[in-house]
């Protein structure tokens, strides 16, 4: 098979991402069941890989694969981790730590919505005042990069607070794990989390939590409400056995022991700082253009770009969409209710130089339908 065949498209939408071709062939391997040994054994240096991702002490964290999307691994940690006549407090400035307060109201479970405006920081003295007036939180949950605007939590100050108020802290690291350099204890964390196409460029239907041993065997007694997506469960199969409970997505697991593999080969501060020059290069073209972004800049993890549609009779953001989509570019629309926006995201195999060639791309579609350049803003 020839992989120069696959046509390269670049994915600016904040996941899934642009893969490497060999992460796509990973995937054509010889029929195998599940259950042999030499599949269980890839799970295990699987599970392995993605505890030293976020350099986690293996005796005292794990990490629990699933089959599913990334919202599985919030639904899974807070089912799994509040005990009876506890609460839950969600910290939300943002679409996903909102879809967090979801699966509080469709499990019933008793919580406090926290909410900042999506475009600032959450008030760490509001968080602190919260836990002190609520000594039945037993878990703090928020979004580190909160991949609808693109704003950076401090989640080691949150993290702080609530480990002083005696609370387990998860975060759903979905858009920066494998990007952004994460230290699961120095940053507080006790569950982490991440689904194998966004961070670590591989292909989606794989899903991990990773997080503190001892809180997960602690959590064998709290109240049951999930069977399929219980985190106790599905640890402790793979502990007995080194295998998922249910059937795993086989060939996605290929993928991303491939994508592990180049992970480790280009290193955790060469890709840092890769998606960070893509980061620069979508600002550079940003701002040429004369478009606004969403967020303060120094508050932005540096990987997603939330940008304000121009007040351009012209501007049509499907138009624009499927001009660069036809040219194999994908451009994402925002997550914001109080304005329009729409996304371009610094994720996946792809360089400085794909974002320039966007941009040559995104210039025809504005010159095609007459948008004004630069763009402009009433206000
Ligand atoms: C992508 C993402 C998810 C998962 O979304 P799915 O559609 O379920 O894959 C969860 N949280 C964040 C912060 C994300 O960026």
């Amino acid at each position: 098979m020839n992989n120069n065949q696959i046509k390269r498209n670049i994915l600016l939408n904040p996941g899934p991402s642009t893969t490497t071709d060999t992460v796509k062939m990973a995937q054509i391997v010889p029929d195998i069941c599940p259950r042999e040994k030499e599949f269980a054994k890839l799970m295990k240096r699987l599970r392995e890989d993605l505890v030293k991702i976020v350099h986690g002490d293996p005796d005292r964290y794990v990490s629990v694969l699933f089959c599913g999307s990334g919202t599985l691994n919030i639904d899974v940690c807070i089912n799994s981790l509040l005990p009876a006549d506890k609460k839950v407090l969600v910290i939300n400035n943002g679409a996903y730590s909102a879809r967090a307060v979801e699966i509080c109201q469709y499990y019933g479970l008793p919580h406090i919505d926290l909410q900042f405006p999506s475009d600032l920081r959450p008030d760490l003295a509001v968080v602190e005042k919260t836990l002190q007036e609520n000594p039945d939180i037993a878990l703090v949950h928020t979004t580190h990069n909160e991949t609808g605007t693109g704003i950076l939590n401090p989640i080691r100050e949150i993290g702080a607070l609530a480990h002083q108020y005696g609370a387990v802290f998860t975060v759903d690291t979905t858009s920066t794990l494998a990007m952004r350099p994460i230290d699961i204890e120095a940053d507080n964390i006790d569950f982490c989390m991440a689904s194998a196409q966004k961070g670590l460029m591989a292909m989606t239907g794989l899903s991990f939590v990773i997080g503190s041993r001892k809180i997960i065997e602690a959590s064998k007694d709290y109240p049951k409400r999930s069977y399929y997506c219980n985190l106790y469960l599905q640890y402790d199969f793979f502990e007995k056995t080194g295998e998922m409970h249910f059937t795993p997505p086989v060939q996605t697991v290929y993928a991303a022991v491939q994508a592990l593999k180049e992970y480790w080969a280009e290193g955790e501060e060469a890709k840092w700082a890769r998606h960070t020059r893509i980061f620069e290069a979508i600002h550079e073209g940003l701002d040429k253009l004369g478009f606004q972004d969403v967020i303060r800049r120094e508050w932005q993890a540096g990987l997603v770009v939330s940008v304000l549609y121009p007040d351009d009779p012209n501007w049509d953001f499907e138009k624009i969409h499927d001009f660069c989509y036809e040219r194999g570019f994908t451009i994402y629309p925002g997550k914001i209710s109080t304005a329009n926006t729409f996304r371009l995201c610094a994720l996946g195999a792809i360089d400085e130089q794909d974002i320039r060639d966007f941009f040559r791309v995104f210039t025809g579609a504005l010159s095609a339908y007459h948008v004004a350049m630069p763009v402009h803003y009433d206000k």
